[in-house]
């Protein structure tokens, strides 16, 4: 079934937290998980689980979101309650964002759907999987069948501030304002699906191509951002758009000391556009004239996603829920909470 619910005028953006289980190696380090969910929007760190350290003694936090999932959720939930109400905007010309945000191993791309693991990981559960088979669901209603969409997938990567296309063996493309002051990705592949089926094959496509020559998969989808977009056309023309992005890690800062200068340029770019972001979603929400779009390239790209009469956005700040991982579940949820 289909929900046929609008995203909220006053509320532009609906923001979740999802927390993961505790992994194997965090079980056997003997890790504490120090989240709890006591209820469907609410969610607790326990910093005094931590063992008693006097010097650093932390209390308590609790944060409020629009829904807070624990770990036994699945991607079916998580999604109705975040990218689904968004999904039959874009058949009303409506453009719709999703984002996964959060620190690397915390379950972005577990949600999205974005990789192919064989074990663990099935994309076919995947928020880009549930979108998909929604879209196709509602291309066939009455209200909608009459205007003769077609249905497009693309699929790009933003690392080191370039865009580089996953449906095209990451060809580099440029971004260029045209003269509606609307960005466009020039040469971006647009791939017709007719099924999710096909959409499916898009996905494992860009996977592949955004992993190849990676010595670790983690490693390198850690840095940059994928952003899998699904787009109605009619008579050739934009009518709607849904992209769906798995950001880069927010995990930064700390350790850039030690990091190489390699690592330090990256982490420079990756703080800068998730700042970008973040600004750029608070500006909208605080409907304020200037939104501050050129800071990054990824704020860049989104642009007519984020101020179009008709768009909505939502976000899924993903958690790990161990001891270890405190500082960066902090810095998440804060995050989190500034753009709700
Ligand atoms: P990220 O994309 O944020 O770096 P991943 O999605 O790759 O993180 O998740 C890291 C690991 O944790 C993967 O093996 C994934 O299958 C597992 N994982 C993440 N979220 C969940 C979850 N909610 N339930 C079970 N396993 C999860
Ligand atoms: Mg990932």
């Amino acid at each position: 079934k289909v929900s046929s619910l609008e995203p909220r005028e006053d509320h532009r953006i609906c923001v979740c937290v999802r927390k993961r289980p505790l992994n194997q190696r965090e079980t056997t380090m003997k890790d504490l998980d120090i989240i709890t969910i006591p209820s469907d929007n609410v969610v607790m760190v326990h910093e005094s689980k931590q063992k008693v350290d006097l010097t650093r003694y932390l209390e308590n936090q609790t944060f409020c979101f629009d829904h807070a999932f624990d770990d036994t959720a699945s991607n079916e939930l998580v999604y109705q309650f975040t990218a689904q109400p968004l999904v039959e905007s874009i058949f009303r010309k409506g453009m719709a964002t999703c984002f996964a945000y959060g620190q690397t191993g915390s379950g972005k791309t577990h949600t999205m759907g974005g990789a192919f693991s064989g074990g663990d990981q099935d994309c076919s559960k995947g928020i880009y999987a549930l979108v998909a088979q929604d879209v196709f669901l509602l291309l066939k209603t009455t209200a909608y069948e009459k205007l003769d969409l077609k249905v497009y997938g693309t699929f790009f990567e933003i690392y080191g501030g370039k865009v580089y296309d996953l449906l095209n063996w990451k060809k580099k493309l440029q971004v260029l304002e045209d003269g509606n002051q609307q960005m466009q990705v020039v040469g971006l592949q647009e791939q017709e699906v007719c099924s999710v089926g096909d959409v499916l094959n898009l996905v494992e496509l860009g996977n592949s191509c955004r992993t190849s020559g990676q010595t670790s998969v983690n490693a390198h989808s850690s840095r940059s951002h994928a952003v899998f977009q699904i787009i109605l056309k009619s008579g050739g023309k934009l009518h709607g758009k849904f992209s769906l992005v798995d950001l880069a890690g927010n995990e930064r800062g700390a350790d850039t000391a030690k990091a190489n200068r390699k690592r330090q340029l990256e982490g420079a770019e990756i703080n800068k556009s998730l700042l970008a972001l973040k600004e750029c979603i608070r500006a909208l929400g605080q409907n304020k004239s200037h939104t501050p779009f050129r800071a990054s390239k990824l704020t860049q790209v989104l642009r007519d996603s984020f101020i179009g009469q008709n768009s909505s956005t939502c976000m899924i700040a993903t958690i790990s829920p161990g001891m270890a991982s405190c500082e960066n579940t902090l810095n998440t949820l804060r995050y989190a909470n500034r753009v709700k």
